[in-house]
């Protein structure tokens, strides 16, 4: 086959400063995805775009030829459809009790999730800790499922963007994961491939989240609601802040544990509260603005989706889930008031407890992970439980330690904190 065009002016191209063309970009999405364009090749582009970035009609063809390089699905037969995505937080397990929750208004939602790679959890290492759950489904299976359940949550498969999958792993390694023209055209190209009629963005900021600044977010957001508008899907972005974790755990089984307690009608309230705004968004892009969704929470309704979610996928929804051989918990030196707490000081001591891993391969221990007692604006007295970390192995404590100190930062008794609004903005 003669090729249009030589990987080395593309990359030139882009080096000093220029617009790559239609063709140019079709073409090199394509020859990369067959192997014609080398990894190095594509390593030397995706910094050229990184440090010059791309003007909005670049990466829609470039979010276009990552749709184009696989499969397309379509639930549109089965109704209003909608998805989410988060850019990735600490203790974020909104995805468990949100998909229940808006399939129990009729709504389908197809929510392929990943695992968790770094210091951010994965929505599929969490339902793997519920024994017998299987994250591989086929379409047929999960057309199956939206049909007759309402929600799924599973792996996406490999047909799907998987000009995106080799792009990505390649991103990785080479310090260019963190352009936005990149992040954008990589989840927009797997949510429009994947066929849904509307998506509601979770874009998070601070400290745990991987894109710390909030300008830089609001930009990543602005530019994935421009795509998916551009392909005909309603889209809308919440702003949400991820400086201190979500909810009271991190870790798998931990988080699945806290997820049931919000379908069973309770659990902390930021988690209560992200998940509602966020169902209340999908609710209104597929046709329904004025959901009750609280009551859905409340009367068992998104709770009974989520039992038939689970048993559905091979999971027993009543099972126990892992529980940790060693617990360590972290008191309070003396009284006073905690007025912040890092997340990424959280999320890497919860890593370090084996609910994460370090090579994608890593098995991770399901039942490891961080159990808080205390938030910011919580006071405490000397004693009280702050924190449990929870570990299969009792050797892994020493360095979770290193990476929760400095972590917390105390004030004197009787200090009033502010607590920071979880959701900072709404884009559409
Ligand atoms: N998630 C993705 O799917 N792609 C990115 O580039 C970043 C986060």
């Amino acid at each position: 086959m003669v090729e249009r065009f030589d990987a080395v002016d593309v990359i030139r191209a882009k080096r000093d400063g220029g617009v790559l063309s239609d063709e140019q970009i079709d073409w090199v999405v394509d020859a990369y995805t067959r192997g014609v364009v080398a990894d190095e090749q594509m390593s030397a582009l995706a910094m050229a775009i990184f440090l010059n970035g791309m003007q909005r009609g670049e990466i829609v063809r470039w979010t276009n030829a990552m749709i184009n390089s696989g499969e397309r699905l379509d639930f549109t037969v089965l109704g209003a459809t909608a998805d989410k995505h988060s850019t990735g937080g600490v203790g974020d397990k909104i995805t468990l009790p949100l998909v229940p929750l808006v399939a129990a208004f009729g709504v389908r939602v197809p929510q392929l999730s990943g695992r968790g790679l770094g210091h951010t959890g994965g929505t599929l290492d969490k339902m793997e800790s519920i024994p017998g759950w299987r994250a591989s489904l086929s379409n047929d299976e999960m057309m199956t499922i939206l049909r007759e359940v309402g929600g799924v949550i599973c792996a996406a498969g490999a047909g799907l963007a998987p000009a995106d999958k080799k792009l990505y792993a390649l991103r990785d390694t080479t310090a260019t994961v963190e352009a936005i023209p990149l992040i954008a055209s990589s989840i927009m190209s797997k949510k429009i491939a994947e066929g849904t009629g509307a998506l509601v963005l979770d874009v998070k900021t601070g400290a745990g989240a991987f894109m710390r600044d909030e300008e830089r977010a609001r930009e990543l957001a602005r530019t994935m609601v421009d795509l998916g508008t551009d392909a005909g899907l309603t889209t809308v972005a919440l702003l949400t802040d991820m400086s201190v974790p979500l909810g009271l755990t991190v870790g798998n089984a931990l988080e699945v544990r806290e997820s049931v307690e919000v379908l069973a009608g309770g659990g902390p309230s930021d988690i209560i509260e992200l998940t509602v705004a966020l169902a209340r968004e999908m609710l209104a892009a597929a046709g329904q603005p004025d959901a009750d969704v609280e009551a859905a929470l409340a009367d068992g309704r998104a709770m009974d989706v989520w039992k038939r979610m689970v048993a559905a996928q091979g999971g027993d929804p009543d099972a126990d889930l892992p529980v940790a051989a060693h617990t360590h918990t972290v008191t309070a030196e003396a009284d006073g008031v905690l007025s912040d707490m890092d997340a990424m000081g959280i999320a890497v001591a919860a890593w370090r407890l084996g609910a994460g891993r370090a090579r994608k391969e890593d098995p991770v221990d399901f039942a490891a992970g961080v159990e808080l007692h205390a938030k910011p604006g919580d006071s405490v007295r000397a004693g009280d439980a702050v924190m449990t970390l929870h570990t299969s192995d009792e050797g892994k404590f020493p360095r979770a330690f290193e990476a929760l100190e400095g972590a917390l930062t105390w004030a004197d008794p009787g200090t009033t904190v502010e607590r920071r609004p979880i959701v900072i903005d709404r884009i559409a």
